[in-house]
């Protein structure tokens, strides 16, 4: 049946990279929903998720196409489009292709989604226009995925890396300082490098975990990840420990990698941004001019740092 809508449906979030981006949304909240990290959808007020129809999502295209939209990239979401179902996806990235003039098709994707299509379902998202995926890779540490129930390994995140790459897709992952606590980031920060170094993605964006309650911004659940705060099974890292996670990430990266990290979210206490190859020094550069700040200095800007999605 056709839809009825006046306006496009909105997405709960999108990457601030997608700021200038048309915006279509496939799925409703996230079906997983099992991350302690995060349990955003929920918090946001989509604690459901749910598919949408092939029919609704290309007449918000239609909507978007004669309303004029001027932007040729393109997002979906919400959190793992995918899950409206291959056949689906591909439908609506074809149709998306033949309605308006599409420079690049972006999607928020999950490792373990991808991992299940394997090598040849991904070539054919390719062949049907997808160009980018951000993909939270959050950690490399097996034993810190694993803690957050992130639902993927190590070994999943390099096959299903070396499968987009193969494809022509463009991988961009998102890390997460602090999510190995303060007990275990060492291995949290090494074992992320490790996997950026083997995968060579094409983008590194860095976010800080956010622990968000109930009435931060929104009225729904606080963070997951406050009852193991509670239990004694989590301890936050610091502020200062979140620069220095980064700081480490960035000296354990290949020299010769062409990746670009950026750290493109407000709530990072420090922002660099380059290809390692180039400008690693550079980065790590202002890193420590930041780290040879007073304490109180130093403090002072933590504190001003806000949070948010
Ligand atoms: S991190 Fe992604 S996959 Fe995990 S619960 Fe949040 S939206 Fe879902």
């Amino acid at each position: 049946m056709k839809s009825k809508r006046k306006t496009p449906e909105s997405l709960i979030i999108r990457p601030p990279s997608e700021h200038r981006s048309l915006l279509v949304r496939l799925t409703r909240g996230c079906r997983w929903n099992r991350c302690k990290f995060c349990g955003l959808y929920p918090h946001l007020g989509e604690p459901v998720f749910s598919r949408r129809t092939v029919a609704e999502v290309t007449h918000d295209i239609d909507l978007l196409r004669e309303r004029g939209a001027r932007s040729d990239t393109i997002f979906f979401g919400d959190a793992d489009p995918l899950q409206i179902g291959l056949d689906e996806f591909i439908e609506i990235a074809r149709y998306l292709r033949t309605v308006l003039p599409v420079r690049r098709l972006t999607s928020y994707a999950r490792i373990s989604t991808l991992w299940k299509l394997k090598k040849d379902a991904i070539k054919d998202l390719a062949a049907a226009g997808l160009n980018r995926v951000h993909i939270g890779l959050e950690s490399g540490d097996d034993g810190t995925l694993n803690f957050h129930r992130k639902g993927q390994s190590p070994k999943m995140v390099i096959d299903t890396t070396a499968w987009l790459k193969e494809a022509g897709i463009e991988v961009s992952f998102y890390v997460l300082l602090g999510l190995g606590g303060r007990d275990n980031w060492h291995n949290h920060i090494m074992e992320t490098a490790r996997v950026i170094n083997e995968t060579k993605p094409d983008f590194v964006r860095i976010r800080r975990l956010w622990l968000y309650r109930s009435d931060t911004f929104f009225e729904g659940p606080e963070n997951p990840l406050f009852k193991e705060i509670r239990a004694g099974t989590f301890t936050p890292q610091t502020p200062e420990g979140t620069v220095l996670e980064l700081r480490l990430l960035l000296e354990e990266l290949d020299s010769n990698l062409s990746t670009m990290l950026v750290c493109d979210h407000q709530n990072n206490y420090v922002h660099v941004a380059g290809v390692i190859k180039d400008d690693r020094q550079d980065m790590l550069a202002a890193i420590d001019e930041f780290l040879s700040l007073t304490e109180e200095e130093r403090e002072k800007h933590y504190q001003t740092v806000g949070s948010g999605i």
